[in-house]
């Protein structure tokens, strides 16, 4: 295929999910490079990522005991044969994908440092993973390893839960990645590869196609190959492979793989929440490209039904261990098992939360997409909501610990035999799932700080950073962001280059801001106070060299209740500061005061709120200390489940919070988001 020389790409289109020319986007993200970190809490941030994540990660991958993920390639290419000289395959089957994601993250980094070795490594890899693919495009070591030994029983697509599409799916979207930042086809080529096998997959055996469409990462693949080669054959893989869903015989599908009735039928977000969030992200790639109003109809109905229904305060998804589905329906024969799902409306426990940290990072992949649709800034507040408090707690301060399954609460009374702990782990052997996932997305922010239209640049995130883009008429701006966001509301940007012609400043008003102390000022004049949240607020002007704007964002703390109707939290209160999610530990609770003794008033914020800053592993944090009660209530020690309620006395207690993002880097702790409010 002969693409463009990327040097004679438009600004956009090396970008990491490029829709500066998709016909029904309302934005364009900036190129991959045009972002860069300088301090803060994203700079900070992206040091550990380079500096911790990425090589420890690495270690792991090449470890035949703890990991094999690396071993799996070498052994399918030919070049080594893994533990004890086996030769043979080991670890999960979607193991090969979720390499594929820590590269994606490498793939970021260098974007952003150039860094040579980097390079040289990618290059190595990109070798293997060419010489394990196999030449008509499949790419799914379990299968290959045995095939290439001659044994007759490995077949392809033999179980749905292999995740054969998924890996090919990782292998696409980091491939494009990986030639917009470096201009080099060699990862390309594996990816055309392997999207015209599925292509072939789709016309000659769409039902296996259908059925085998587990965590499906290959539909935003499949969309973002169609943007860097302009080859009209992908967009139209990707739309048929969402109508070949209906294909799936009805003894298969079922809604923990959301492919009980067609996608269209969907009216609400069902089943393994991490295969609902991708295979949302992907339809949403799929409109914005061809503009089927009739995916979108359901796919709004389905984010509305997330976000007013079944979404944690964290911006976390999928509730749900092991239940059924459609739960408590009438047409009892229909109801399957679904696991680690999101559950009924308002069915949101803490202690069992299961909330995949995959899951929540399918939702930001979403939520950007639908953004990207319909210009709508509620979709970056939840984005923004899901980035700092549902994937952030996914890995450790210091990068090498992970959770996979991210409660909201945790105590040790609760001995409840779960399938996974609820400690930060240094591997997670048998669903390797969510490391490397959180390393591309934290890997990916500066992505999503800024986008462009025709006339207008949104600011969509805050954090210290330098910008230099264009917009696709080639006009130019730079412009310094400095800000201690998410600490403090105060945010300045200076203008360094600016276009000939006027174009909107589009800042985004946080929903949650107090409008009171919400204001703008434009070179020392203040131009709007009392701002409303949940908007873009627009600055339209020529703008020059030199300009400055002083955007200050009322950031207070904040008690939140939930709907009555979530059980699990009637009478509690959640502690929020700016964009962060606040939460108590036991390590930081006197001698002898337990977790769930402890209660706030709903005036706690007003009656003040105290500041402090606090050493938690490499970082320092602010951390919200509020007047709180802590109640006497000795009996519940014993294994008792109720008792004749009377009046609890309660002793006025200092409580400090930190923010939940950082739990669990002290030990083995307790925790809770939830208070009791009185
Ligand atoms: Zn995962």
């Amino acid at each position: 295929m002969l693409l463009l020389p990327l040097a004679l790409a438009q600004a956009g289109e090396r970008s990491l999910v490029d829709t500066s020319d998709s016909p029904h986007a309302k934005m364009y993200m900036v190129d991959v490079d045009d972002v860069q970190w300088r301090e803060g809490f994203w700079g900070e941030r992206f040091d550990v990522l380079k500096e911790s994540m990425i090589p420890y990660m690495w270690e792991l991958f090449q470890d035949d005991y703890e990991s094999h993920a690396w071993s799996n390639y070498l052994i399918a290419a030919g070049l080594g044969k893994g533990r004890h000289g086996e030769g043979r395959f080991r670890g999960p089957p979607f193991n090969d994908g979720d390499f594929l994601k820590w590269f994606e993250a490498v793939v970021n980094v260098y974007a952003l440092t150039k860094d040579p070795e980097l390079d040289a490594l990618m290059d190595e890899i990109i070798e293997v993973v060419s010489k394990a693919q196999r030449e008509d495009g499949y790419l799914h070591t379990k299968v290959i390893i045995p095939q290439r030994q001659g044994i007759a029983e490995a077949k392809e697509f033999e179980d749905r839960e292999h995740f054969e599409t998924y890996n090919m799916g990782h292998l696409i979207t980091t491939a494009c990645l990986h030639y917009r930042v470096t201009g080099k086809e060699s990862m390309l080529e594996l990816a055309i590869k392997a999207a015209d096998y599925i292509d072939g997959l789709c016309r000659d055996v769409p039902e296996d196609l259908a059925r085998n469409a587990i965590c499906p990462s290959h539909y935003m693949g499949v969309m973002e190959l169609y943007r860097v080669t302009g080859d009209e054959k992908y967009k139209e893989l990707g739309a048929q492979m969402i109508e070949i869903r209906s294909l799936v015989p009805e003894d298969i599908g079922s809604d923990h793989n959301q492919d009980r009735v067609p996608f269209r039928e969907m009216e609400e977000a069902v089943g393994h929440a991490v295969r609902a969030n991708y295979l949302y992200a992907g339809v949403a790639d799929v409109v914005v490209e061809n503009g089927d109003w009739s995916l979108f109809e359901p796919l709004e109905k389905i984010a509305e039904d997330v976000a007013t229904q079944k979404l944690y305060i964290t911006g976390m998804t999928g509730a749900i261990y092991d239940g059924a589905s459609p739960d408590g329906s009438k047409k009892h024969h229909s109801i399957k098992l679904v696991h680690q799902a999101y559950g009924r409306d308002y069915q949101l426990p803490n202690l069992t939360a299961y909330n995949e940290t995959c899951a929540t990072i399918g939702y930001n992949l979403w939520n950007w997409r639908m953004l990207t649709l319909t210009g709508e800034v509620g979709y970056m507040d939840l984005f923004e909501q899901t980035l700092y408090n549902g994937i952030m707690p996914g890995i450790s301060l210091e990068g090498t610990e992970y959770f996979y399954t991210n409660p909201l609460r945790k105590l040790k009374e609760f001995d409840w035999p779960l399938r996974w702990g609820v400690t930060r782990a240094p591997n997670i052997k048998s669903s390797f799932c969510c490391p490397p996932n959180v390393l591309r997305t934290i890997a990916e922010v500066h992505n999503h700080m800024y986008s462009l239209s025709d006339g207008a640049l949104f600011v969509n995130l805050y954090g210290a950073n330098d910008l230099d883009t264009q917009w696709k008429d080639g006009q130019a701006v730079k412009l310094r962001q400095s800000t201690n966001y998410p600490w403090d509301g105060a945010v300045r940007l200076d203008f360094e280059k600016a276009p000939n012609s006027q174009f909107a400043l589009q800042l985004r008003i946080p929903e949650w801001v107090n409008p009171e102390t919400t204001q703008v000022v434009v070179n020392g004049e203040k131009v709007a106070s009392g701002i409303e949240g949940g908007q873009y607020f627009e600055l339209k002007r020529k703008w020059k060299e030199g300009d400055v704007v002083e955007l200050d964002l009322g950031f207070e703390v904040s008690l939140y209740e939930s709907n009555p109707l979530v059980e699990e939290t009637l009478g509690q209160v959640a502690v929020k500061y700016g964009p962060l999610v606040y939460c108590v530990e036991s390590n930081d609770l006197p001698q002898g005061v337990d977790l769930m003794d402890l209660a706030l008033s709903l005036d706690a914020a007003e009656k003040g709120a105290v500041f402090g800053r606090k050493q938690i592993a490499n970082t320092t944090v602010t951390t919200v200390t509020l007047p709180a009660w802590h109640l006497n209530s000795e009996g519940w020690k014993s294994k008792s489940l109720y008792r004749k309620a009377s009046k609890t006395q309660a002793k006025p207690i200092q409580l400090e919070f930190v923010p939940y993002y950082a739990w669990g880097n002290r030990g083995d702790t307790d925790m809770t988001i939830w208070l009791q409010s009185r």
